[in-house]
């Protein structure tokens, strides 16, 4: 199959195309099934000869490369864990025992933030992060990106995943890359933005709206007077709420508002919205197949309109670090009905964590779906949310406590709490008792807000 998986940029190139490597992004369904499978076997071989995790995963099971014929036959193999990769860090680090090219063809690496235990190493060769590029590149030209735009890179830095990987995204397609970072606070972010004439932001929701909450004190203006194109990004959830995309809208004053969604382990495994915004499109279905399971179960789940489940994906052709039926926690609804962008990638949002799913009388509840409800209220509400459990989830008495931030200038009041509750109750069948709290009373930072904590002496709201 001649198709190339990297799009090289060249004068020539039509800068009003809306993909970048249209080959790929718009390839037939069967034929990428085809290239898939074609890419897998590959993949396997040199998996069994070159990583030891793998080469003992496979023989625990009795598997050997010649044994996959279809894509189906994957699921002879194991499922790999984060567990698996710290455990594998410990006896050979840094990168662990599936690491599988030697590292003096290693160039760069990356942890994950290390939020829930110790982080974790991703290690790259060149073609690594060629590939890295490349998805990175589908996803901004779908977001409108161009060379000539000034893209401020939000994102910390620091070892970050999409800190540094995206400098080179960015250079790759051909745009300025300003690489701000979170490390530089709102103040130095607004102040290069403002310098440079920055016409595109990426970064986390909470970072883009903390930008725009300061912008007034900083640089004296209204962050919409900056005149920023695209305001994109990922890392949390945020960007794919249709509330808070009004919201961004609004104070950046641009309608190009747009989700980027991955897991750290898993580039360049992307999902990214197309303008049309109707669930981020699998963009890199060439780089790494995407599998749903059932997260209970571990069995297959069928690829249809509206299925939901726990997503896993193998590296098709990764070659320092590579994964294979990764288990990523992220809890998918996808979508398969073709988009008008013409992608036939498949669509999908993200609807919970199946570790922080909680049960509450037998129902799964995601916290993500009250942090959408949550968000409904803007502009009484900054759309900023908690859960607040006494004991460790995932069972859960109702009331659920879920404090939730007033806007500045609004007062706490039964009406707007009132609300919340029905509002929550009527979508969610789950009685709980929202705590009202003043604007400010959540940190403002540029990385993770998490929506659930556990708080043995957080005192009952009172009703
Ligand atoms: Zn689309």
């Amino acid at each position: 199959m001649r198709v190339s998986e990297l799009h090289v940029p060249a004068a020539q190139d039509d800068m009003s195309r809306p993909h970048w490597n249209a080959a790929i992004e718009t390839m037939p369904l069967e034929q990428m099934r085809e290239f898939q499978l074609h890419k897998l076997k590959q993949q396997v071989k040199y998996l069994y000869a070159n990583s030891e995790l793998y080469k003992a995963k496979f023989d625990t099971v009795g598997f050997e490369p010649g044994d996959l014929h279809t894509i189906e036959d994957l699921a002879k193999c194991p499922f790999t864990t984060k567990q698996e990769l710290r455990a594998g860090q410990d006896v050979n680090p840094p990168f662990g025992l599936h690491q599988a090219a030697p590292m003096d063809r290693i160039v760069r690496m990356t942890s994950t933030a290390g939020t829930t235990g110790k982080p974790v190493f991703q290690g790259y060769t060149k073609s690594d992060i060629a590939r890295r590029n490349e998805s990175i590149c589908r996803g901004l030209w779908g977001f409108g990106v161009r060379p000539g735009d000034r893209v401020i890179n939000g994102f910390a830095l620091s070892m970050f995943n999409a800190g540094v990987p995206f400098c080179t995204g960015i250079e790759t397609l051909g745009a300025v890359d300003v690489p701000a970072g979170a490390e530089r606070k709102a103040e130095g972010v607004l102040k290069i933005a403002r310098e440079v004439k920055a016409t595109v932001f990426v970064g986390t929701p909470s970072f883009a709206a903390y930008l725009a909450e300061k912008a007034p004190e900083v640089l004296g203006i209204e962050a919409k007077e900056l005149g920023l194109r695209v305001i994109c990004g990922g890392g949390e959830s945020g960007f794919e709420q249709p509330s808070f995309q009004r919201e961004m809208e609004r104070v950046w004053g641009t309608r190009h508002v747009y989700d980027w969604a991955s897991t750290s382990d898993a580039h360049p495994n992307v999902f990214a919205h197309c303008m049309h915004r109707n669930g981020k499109h699998h963009m890199t279905p060439d780089l790494a197949l995407v599998q749903l399971i059932d997260p209970a179960t571990g069995e297959l789940k069928d690829f249809s309109e509206g299925a939901e489940g726990e997503y896993i994906f193998t590296h098709l052709d990764r070659e320092a670090c590579p994964l294979l039926r990764y288990r990523t926690g992220d809890i998918l609804r996808v979508y398969t009905a073709p988009c008008a962008c013409g992608r036939t990638g498949f669509r999908m949002d993200i609807i919970g964590r199946s570790d922080d799913m909680l049960i509450v009388r037998g129902l799964n509840l995601f916290p993500s779906a009250i942090q959408s409800l949550v968000g409904d209220f803007i502009p009484k509400a900054t759309g900023k949310m908690q859960i607040v459990l006494r004991a460790p989830g995932p069972k859960v008495e109702p009331p659920l406590h879920v404090r939730v931030e007033c806007n500045d200038g609004v007062s706490p009041d039964h009406a707007l709490r009132d609300a919340i509750e029905k509002r929550i109750r009527a979508d969610l069948s789950v009685t709980t008792a929202v705590e009202l709290v003043p604007f400010g009373s959540f940190e403002r930072t540029s990385t993770k807000t998490r929506l659930v904590i556990v708080d043995p002496t957080a005192k009952e709201p009172v009703s």
